[in-house]
């Protein structure tokens, strides 16, 4: 069950600098994270300044899609 970046991010870079499998990748318009990647140890969601973070239950369905395909082609943060 990884975590979601939805598009109140603002690249800020703080969940880059502390996740622990860098998951984290940045996209034209935003930060996004790798599914495949994500442990899901929740430290980037209490972190996120703009509370941008959200585990994918708790996730739209776009902003899943986004952050899946997004990760793939964007590069590492
Ligand atoms: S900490 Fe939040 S606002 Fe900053 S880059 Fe990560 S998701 Fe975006
Ligand atoms: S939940 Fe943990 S592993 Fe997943 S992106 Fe956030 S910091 Fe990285």
């Amino acid at each position: 069950m990884p975590s979601v970046i939805d598009d109140s991010c603002i690249k800020c870079g703080v969940c880059a600098g502390i996740c622990p499998v860098s998951a984290m990748h940045l996209a034209d318009s935003q930060m996004v994270i790798d599914p495949d990647v994500c442990i899901d140890c929740g430290a980037c969601i209490a972190e996120c300044p703009q509370s941008a973070i959200s585990p994918d239950s708790e996730a739209s369905a776009a902003a899943i899609q986004f952050n899946a395909e997004q990760a793939k082609i964007a590069p590492s943060a």
